[in-house]
């Protein structure tokens, strides 16, 4: 889109917003150009936050399906539109209803933590629901002689069974296959090539496993290594007093990190990962949405009223 075009489209959505009272979240990994008309940016832990204590009546969700469901399930009374409805989630898909149950049936006893990247249905499954920001926290809340059934993100999984340092956690095998691809070889190819460098992961990727003992002794090649949710990287390297940066996640992420941090470098440890769901969100479609009050985003009430119990565990524990 010509730049013109794009300054003047986003006074219209500014304009339009404030016109209809909608408030816009933006997930971090959406494109510069949506993450510059939202009111909030952050990831699904934060965003949740905003859509409970928003006061506007309509919340204009930039991110995937199941984060606008999850917006809608907590904010019944408001209105919840996505500008695609096509924006969906490879980590989502990787575990049915049918499948969950089926689990549950196998370990009657076990308390169900899912992540929030899941559907509403599986939601209403669970017992708690997490983000990478607390999904330690969640765990450790639960008691140590409980069996865990941890779904849907392997590498999460395998990260939280090593900090809580549980052995009763049986892990779904599902993953993102953004972060999944991801691997130790593109990170390590990174750091080589820079100096001074500190290493900061998702995790969600597939480097975590490896990198998780460099992250026990503080340090990989004496470079530092951190493994944080997108919204604890953002603070993290603010704070921190290194100047370059190799960053394991989605791509999208850059650009907040470039814009806060204007004195500091921050590489992509793979190029690649880019979220094609998270990139579907446009300018023209978030105008279109204003106009058009579309899509509105619908939980069935028996689902939502059941997955609410999870959400709620999860907005209660930081
Ligand atoms: S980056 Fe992965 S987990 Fe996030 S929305 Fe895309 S497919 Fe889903």
């Amino acid at each position: 889109m010509l730049v013109q075009q794009s300054s003047q489209l986003k006074e219209e959505i500014m304009r339009l917003k404030k016109e209809k009272d909608v408030v816009i979240l933006a997930h971090n990994y959406q494109i510069p150009d949506v993450q510059d008309v939202a009111d909030f940016t952050g990831d699904s832990l934060g965003l949740s936050r905003q859509a409970a204590t928003v006061p506007q009546k309509t919340i204009l969700f930039c991110g995937v399906n199941f984060m606008a469901e999850t917006a809608a399930i907590i904010s019944p009374e408001k209105k919840v539109l996505i500008p695609d409805l096509e924006a969906g989630c490879s980590l989502s898909d990787s575990i049915t209803l049918d499948e969950l149950k089926n689990w549950k049936m196998q370990h009657p006893e076990a308390i169900a933590v899912g992540y929030v990247n899941t559907t509403a249905e599986i939601k209403s499954e669970l017992d708690y629901c997490c983000t990478s920001s607390n999904a330690v926290n969640v765990v450790n809340t639960i008691p140590k002689d409980k069996e865990i059934l941890f779904l849907p993100d392997m590498f999460l999984g395998s990260y939280v069974a090593k900090m809580t340092g549980r052995k009763n956690i049986h892990i779904w095998a599902g993953e993102c296959h953004v972060h999944a691809g991801i691997t130790p070889e593109d990170v390590i190819k990174k750091l080589d090539s820079m100096n001074d460098t500190e290493l900061v992961i998702h995790p969600e990727c597939g480097c975590t496993t490896p990198f998780m003992y460099d992250v026990a002794d503080g340090s990989y090649d004496e470079k530092k290594v951190s493994i944080l949710s997108t919204e604890g990287m953002l603070k993290h390297v603010s704070k921190s007093k290194s100047k370059n940066f190799v960053v394991a996640t989605e791509t999208g992420i850059l650009y907040k990190m470039r814009k806060d941090n204007p004195d500091k470098t921050f590489v992509a440890a793979s190029e690649k990962a880019e979220c094609q769901y998270m990139k579907m969100i446009t300018l023209e479609k978030v105008y279109d949405a204003l106009i058009n009050e579309k899509h509105i985003v619908t939980v069935p009430k028996e689902i939502a009223d059941k997955a609410r119990l999870a959400i709620n565990r999860m907005l209660a524990i930081s």
